[in-house]
């Protein structure tokens, strides 16, 4: 956020800069029209678990995703984007004191919600692998966290991660936070393997989802859980006392028109996830290796043979070149050899010239 705020300042003094560090895809979506719809309901509150047509539509899709039926009326909760999704998730899952495994590279925001909640982000090493994480679990362990698909590498969780971080779960008593937020970022034709298909009865999964970065609303605010009943309820009444509900009249809107959306978003997820891959390719051929992944619009590069960190690679780059990306370091203290580069906002031929200053600044620091 401190490198956007200078992004944001230097574009307001009239600098040209290429964008790699915006965490969103830049899509095209027509105008919401409200025309036809009852205002009589639409500028108040609305139901505190979310407008009952939107949980319909949300619990059928994610049914179809995972083959597990989601009942609209218990078991999803609609909020104001996955961000407050995962923290109320922390927050009803938490004793103070209580450790959250969290795996590097991890969304800046997952610590500092566990220290909002009185308990202990536990940060596990990149280099660590999923079938490792058991060595972090001690008796005060409550919940792991995970991404899938990940921000910043663009990975995808297999079957078997999937699988064993529920036996872990199962066998430890562990709560399973998954944040979905790029659910639908995948490379054509892929299926997305939910984190909670591995665990039907939602003992121990509280799936976290966002329309966010799907269908390119980021502020409209719109994120859901889905979890078992009493997890649910529970979370409620965070909601209830926090936000009281999510944007009624945007849940409305997308309520009517979300099958729309997403046919319309579809094309555009499939385009940038693939000009993803491309740039993958791009950063290859100048000898930057990326950590593996196919999904998202991020890139987690290495640094290499840089004598900067992160946070000055960046502001080099931003300073000398005028392209942002964001440091790596805010994924975790041992991320610091990476830069994330995101494509979603910037078009190819402009995403060339950042790829090409990224690779002049490591030889220039080298
Ligand atoms: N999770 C991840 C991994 C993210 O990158 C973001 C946003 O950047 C979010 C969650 C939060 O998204 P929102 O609150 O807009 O749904």
């Amino acid at each position: 956020m401190r490198f956007n705020n200078r992004i944001y300042e230097m574009k307001d003094a009239g600098t040209d800069v290429i964008t790699m560090s915006l965490g969103e895809a830049f899509f095209d979506i027509s105008m919401p029209s409200f025309e036809g719809m009852s205002s009589a309901s639409l500028h108040h509150y609305s139901h505190s678990r979310g407008v009952p047509l939107l949980r319909q539509k949300l619990a059928k899709h994610s049914s179809v995703d995972s083959g597990l039926t989601v009942d609209p009326d218990s078991e999803i909760l609609v909020t104001a984007g996955s961000k407050l999704a995962i923290y109320m998730a922390l927050t009803a899952v938490l004793e103070p004191g209580d450790e959250v495994i969290i795996p590097e590279p991890a969304w800046v925001s997952y610590p500092d919600q566990v220290r909002m909640c009185r308990g202990v982000p536990v940060m596990v090493p990149m280099h660590v692998g999923y079938e490792d994480l058991a060595t972090y679990i001690t008796p005060r362990t409550r919940a792991i966290v995970v991404n899938n698909p990940h921000n910043p590498t663009g990975r995808r969780l297999g079957e078997a991660e999937l699988r064993s971080l529920h036996d872990l779960a199962e066998k430890h008593s562990l709560f399973l936070i998954a944040d979905e937020a790029y659910s639908e970022f995948l490379p054509e034709g892929e299926q997305f393997v939910t984190t909670d298909q591995f665990d039907p009865e939602r003992r121990h999964t509280i799936v976290c989802r966002s329309m966010s970065k799907n269908y390119g609303i980021s502020g409209w605010r719109i994120g859901y859980l889905i979890a078992n009943r009493r997890l649910i309820e529970q979370i409620n009444k965070l909601q209830q006392h926090i936000v009281t509900c999510a944007p009624t009249i945007l849940s409305c809107y997308l309520a009517e028109n979300y099958d729309m959306l997403r046919e319309t978003t579809r094309p555009q997820i499939s385009r940038v996830v693939d000009l993803r891959n491309r740039m993958a390719g791009e950063l290859a051929a100048r000898d930057i290796g990326c950590l593996p992944g196919d999904s998202t619009f991020y890139l987690f590069a290495s640094l290499g043979d840089s004598r900067l960190n992160s946070e000055d690679f960046a502001a080099a780059l931003l300073g000398r070149h005028k392209v942002a990306v964001v440091p790596g370091v805010g994924y975790g203290g041992t991320c610091d050899r990476f830069i994330r580069v995101a494509v979603g906002a910037e078009p190819e031929e402009r995403l060339l010239r950042g790829i090409d200053a990224i690779a002049s600044t490591i030889a220039a620091t080298s």
